[in-house]
């Protein structure tokens, strides 16, 4: 620190400065994340300085984080799901493996995930020493279902399916798991930070939450589709039960015990993450999710016309193309197997891909 403290004219000039060296969004093709919706930002400033970690203080707050988690669960089919917010999907994924592992009260307790699951999983098996055993993909890059089983041991706290996956935009057959989990009573967890907000409004697509009734705990992140402010995820468990299992007790506070991972949580994001869905309402999220569609298909049909074609067809707005090189001055990203890896946000227009195609072409 310095000494003496600077003039706020100095310090915003220095700070917009440095912010400078932050991209825009706009030829951003690699984030999952995007430019909040105005009434998140409006929200979130709102309830700027609100502690869910302290909810007996903020019970106004605390009120919107449960309207949340009922608002999100009745969309995943379990209208009385019980959860909390996050601070994303990363968390909600460790959460869900501890509440996992101490269920299953296994000495050397593994869990199974797919090939394309988040690098969040290995944190998380890290954290609470858990062996990881991994599924390979089918040739669409989804979880073989013929190759869970032979993974199963008595061993075995967990199961992992992702909806939506990072990587290549396709949906694990969760059907499958999900009556694995049933028939050997087996925890299953659904990675769904990406996908439990495209996946609600696409007509068709293959089932993945709570309706099927195998599925005990699910992540979905308001700060990806949900476009609130950031850090907002969201942790959604079948039975409120689960949650003592990850309690503590907490001297200190206006409540006695605690489930979550974090002690001090923020409110502001949570509100603006409320505030987009009730705002927008199913109508309108449906309709950003269905122009980011038709904008995943724009451009997997111009890169196919390019000569590159998509590596698999996605079922939400990821799309990962065979193309090594990459146009100067935007950004993608690139996925384990060297996959080009594009995701159609809502801050990326018609026109940003028809300019993008225009620089593949030019390559
Ligand atoms: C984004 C994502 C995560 C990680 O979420 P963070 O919010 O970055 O912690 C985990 N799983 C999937 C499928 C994701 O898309």
């Amino acid at each position: 620190m310095h000494k003496k403290g600077c003039s706020e004219e100095e310090l915003f000039s220095f700070l917009s400065s440095v912010k400078e060296n932050d991209r825009a969004y706009n030829k951003v093709l690699s984030s999952m994340c995007t430019i909040p919706h105005p009434v998140a930002v409006r929200a979130h400033n709102m309830f700027i300085e609100t502690n869910l970690g302290d909810p007996g203080l903020f019970m106004g707050t605390a009120s919107i984080e449960e309207m949340l988690v009922e608002r999100l669960g009745t969309l995943l089919h379990h209208k009385k799901a019980c959860g909390y917010s996050t601070s994303g999907g990363t968390e909600s994924n460790i959460q869900a493996l501890r509440i996992a592992r101490k269920l299953g009260n296994s000495k050397c307790p593994n869990v199974v995930v797919p090939e394309s699951a988040h690098f969040s999983f290995d944190k998380a098996a890290d954290i609470l020493a858990m062996e990881i055993r991994t599924v390979p993909s089918d040739d669409k890059f989804r979880m073989d279902a013929e190759k869970i089983e032979e993974k199963i041991d008595k061993n075995t706290v967990c199961l992992v399916g992702v909806a939506g996956t990072t990587e290549y935009g396709v949906v694990d057959p969760i059907e499958a798991l999900s009556d694995i989990a049933s028939d050997r009573d087996i925890f299953l967890h659904v990675d769904a930070a990406f996908g439990g907000l495209v996946l609600p409004f696409v007509p068709h697509t293959s089932k993945f939450d709570f309706e099927l009734a195998g599925v005990s705990s699910l992540s979905v992140d308001p700060h990806k589709m949900g476009m609130s402010t950031i850090p907002a995820g969201c942790l959604l468990v079948r039975d409120p039960s689960y949650f003592h299992s990850t309690e503590v007790d907490t001297p200190y506070l206006t409540v006695q015990k605690e489930c979550t991972l974090c002690g001090t949580r923020p409110g502001a994001s949570v509100a603006g993450a409320l505030a987009v869905l009730d705002f927008l309402g199913e109508e309108g999220m449906a309709k950003i999710v269905d122009s980011c569609m038709e904008n995943t298909r724009r451009i997997i049909k111009g890169m196919e016309n390019a000569g590159y074609p998509v590596a698999t067809m996605p079922e939400v707005n990821v799309a990962s193309f065979c193309c090594d090189e990459t146009p100067k001055g935007w950004q993608v990203s690139r996925t384990r197997l060297g996959h080009m890896r594009t995701v159609c946000m809502p801050h990326v227009t018609k026109d940003t891909i028809d300019e993008f195609l225009t620089a593949i072409g030019e390559m």
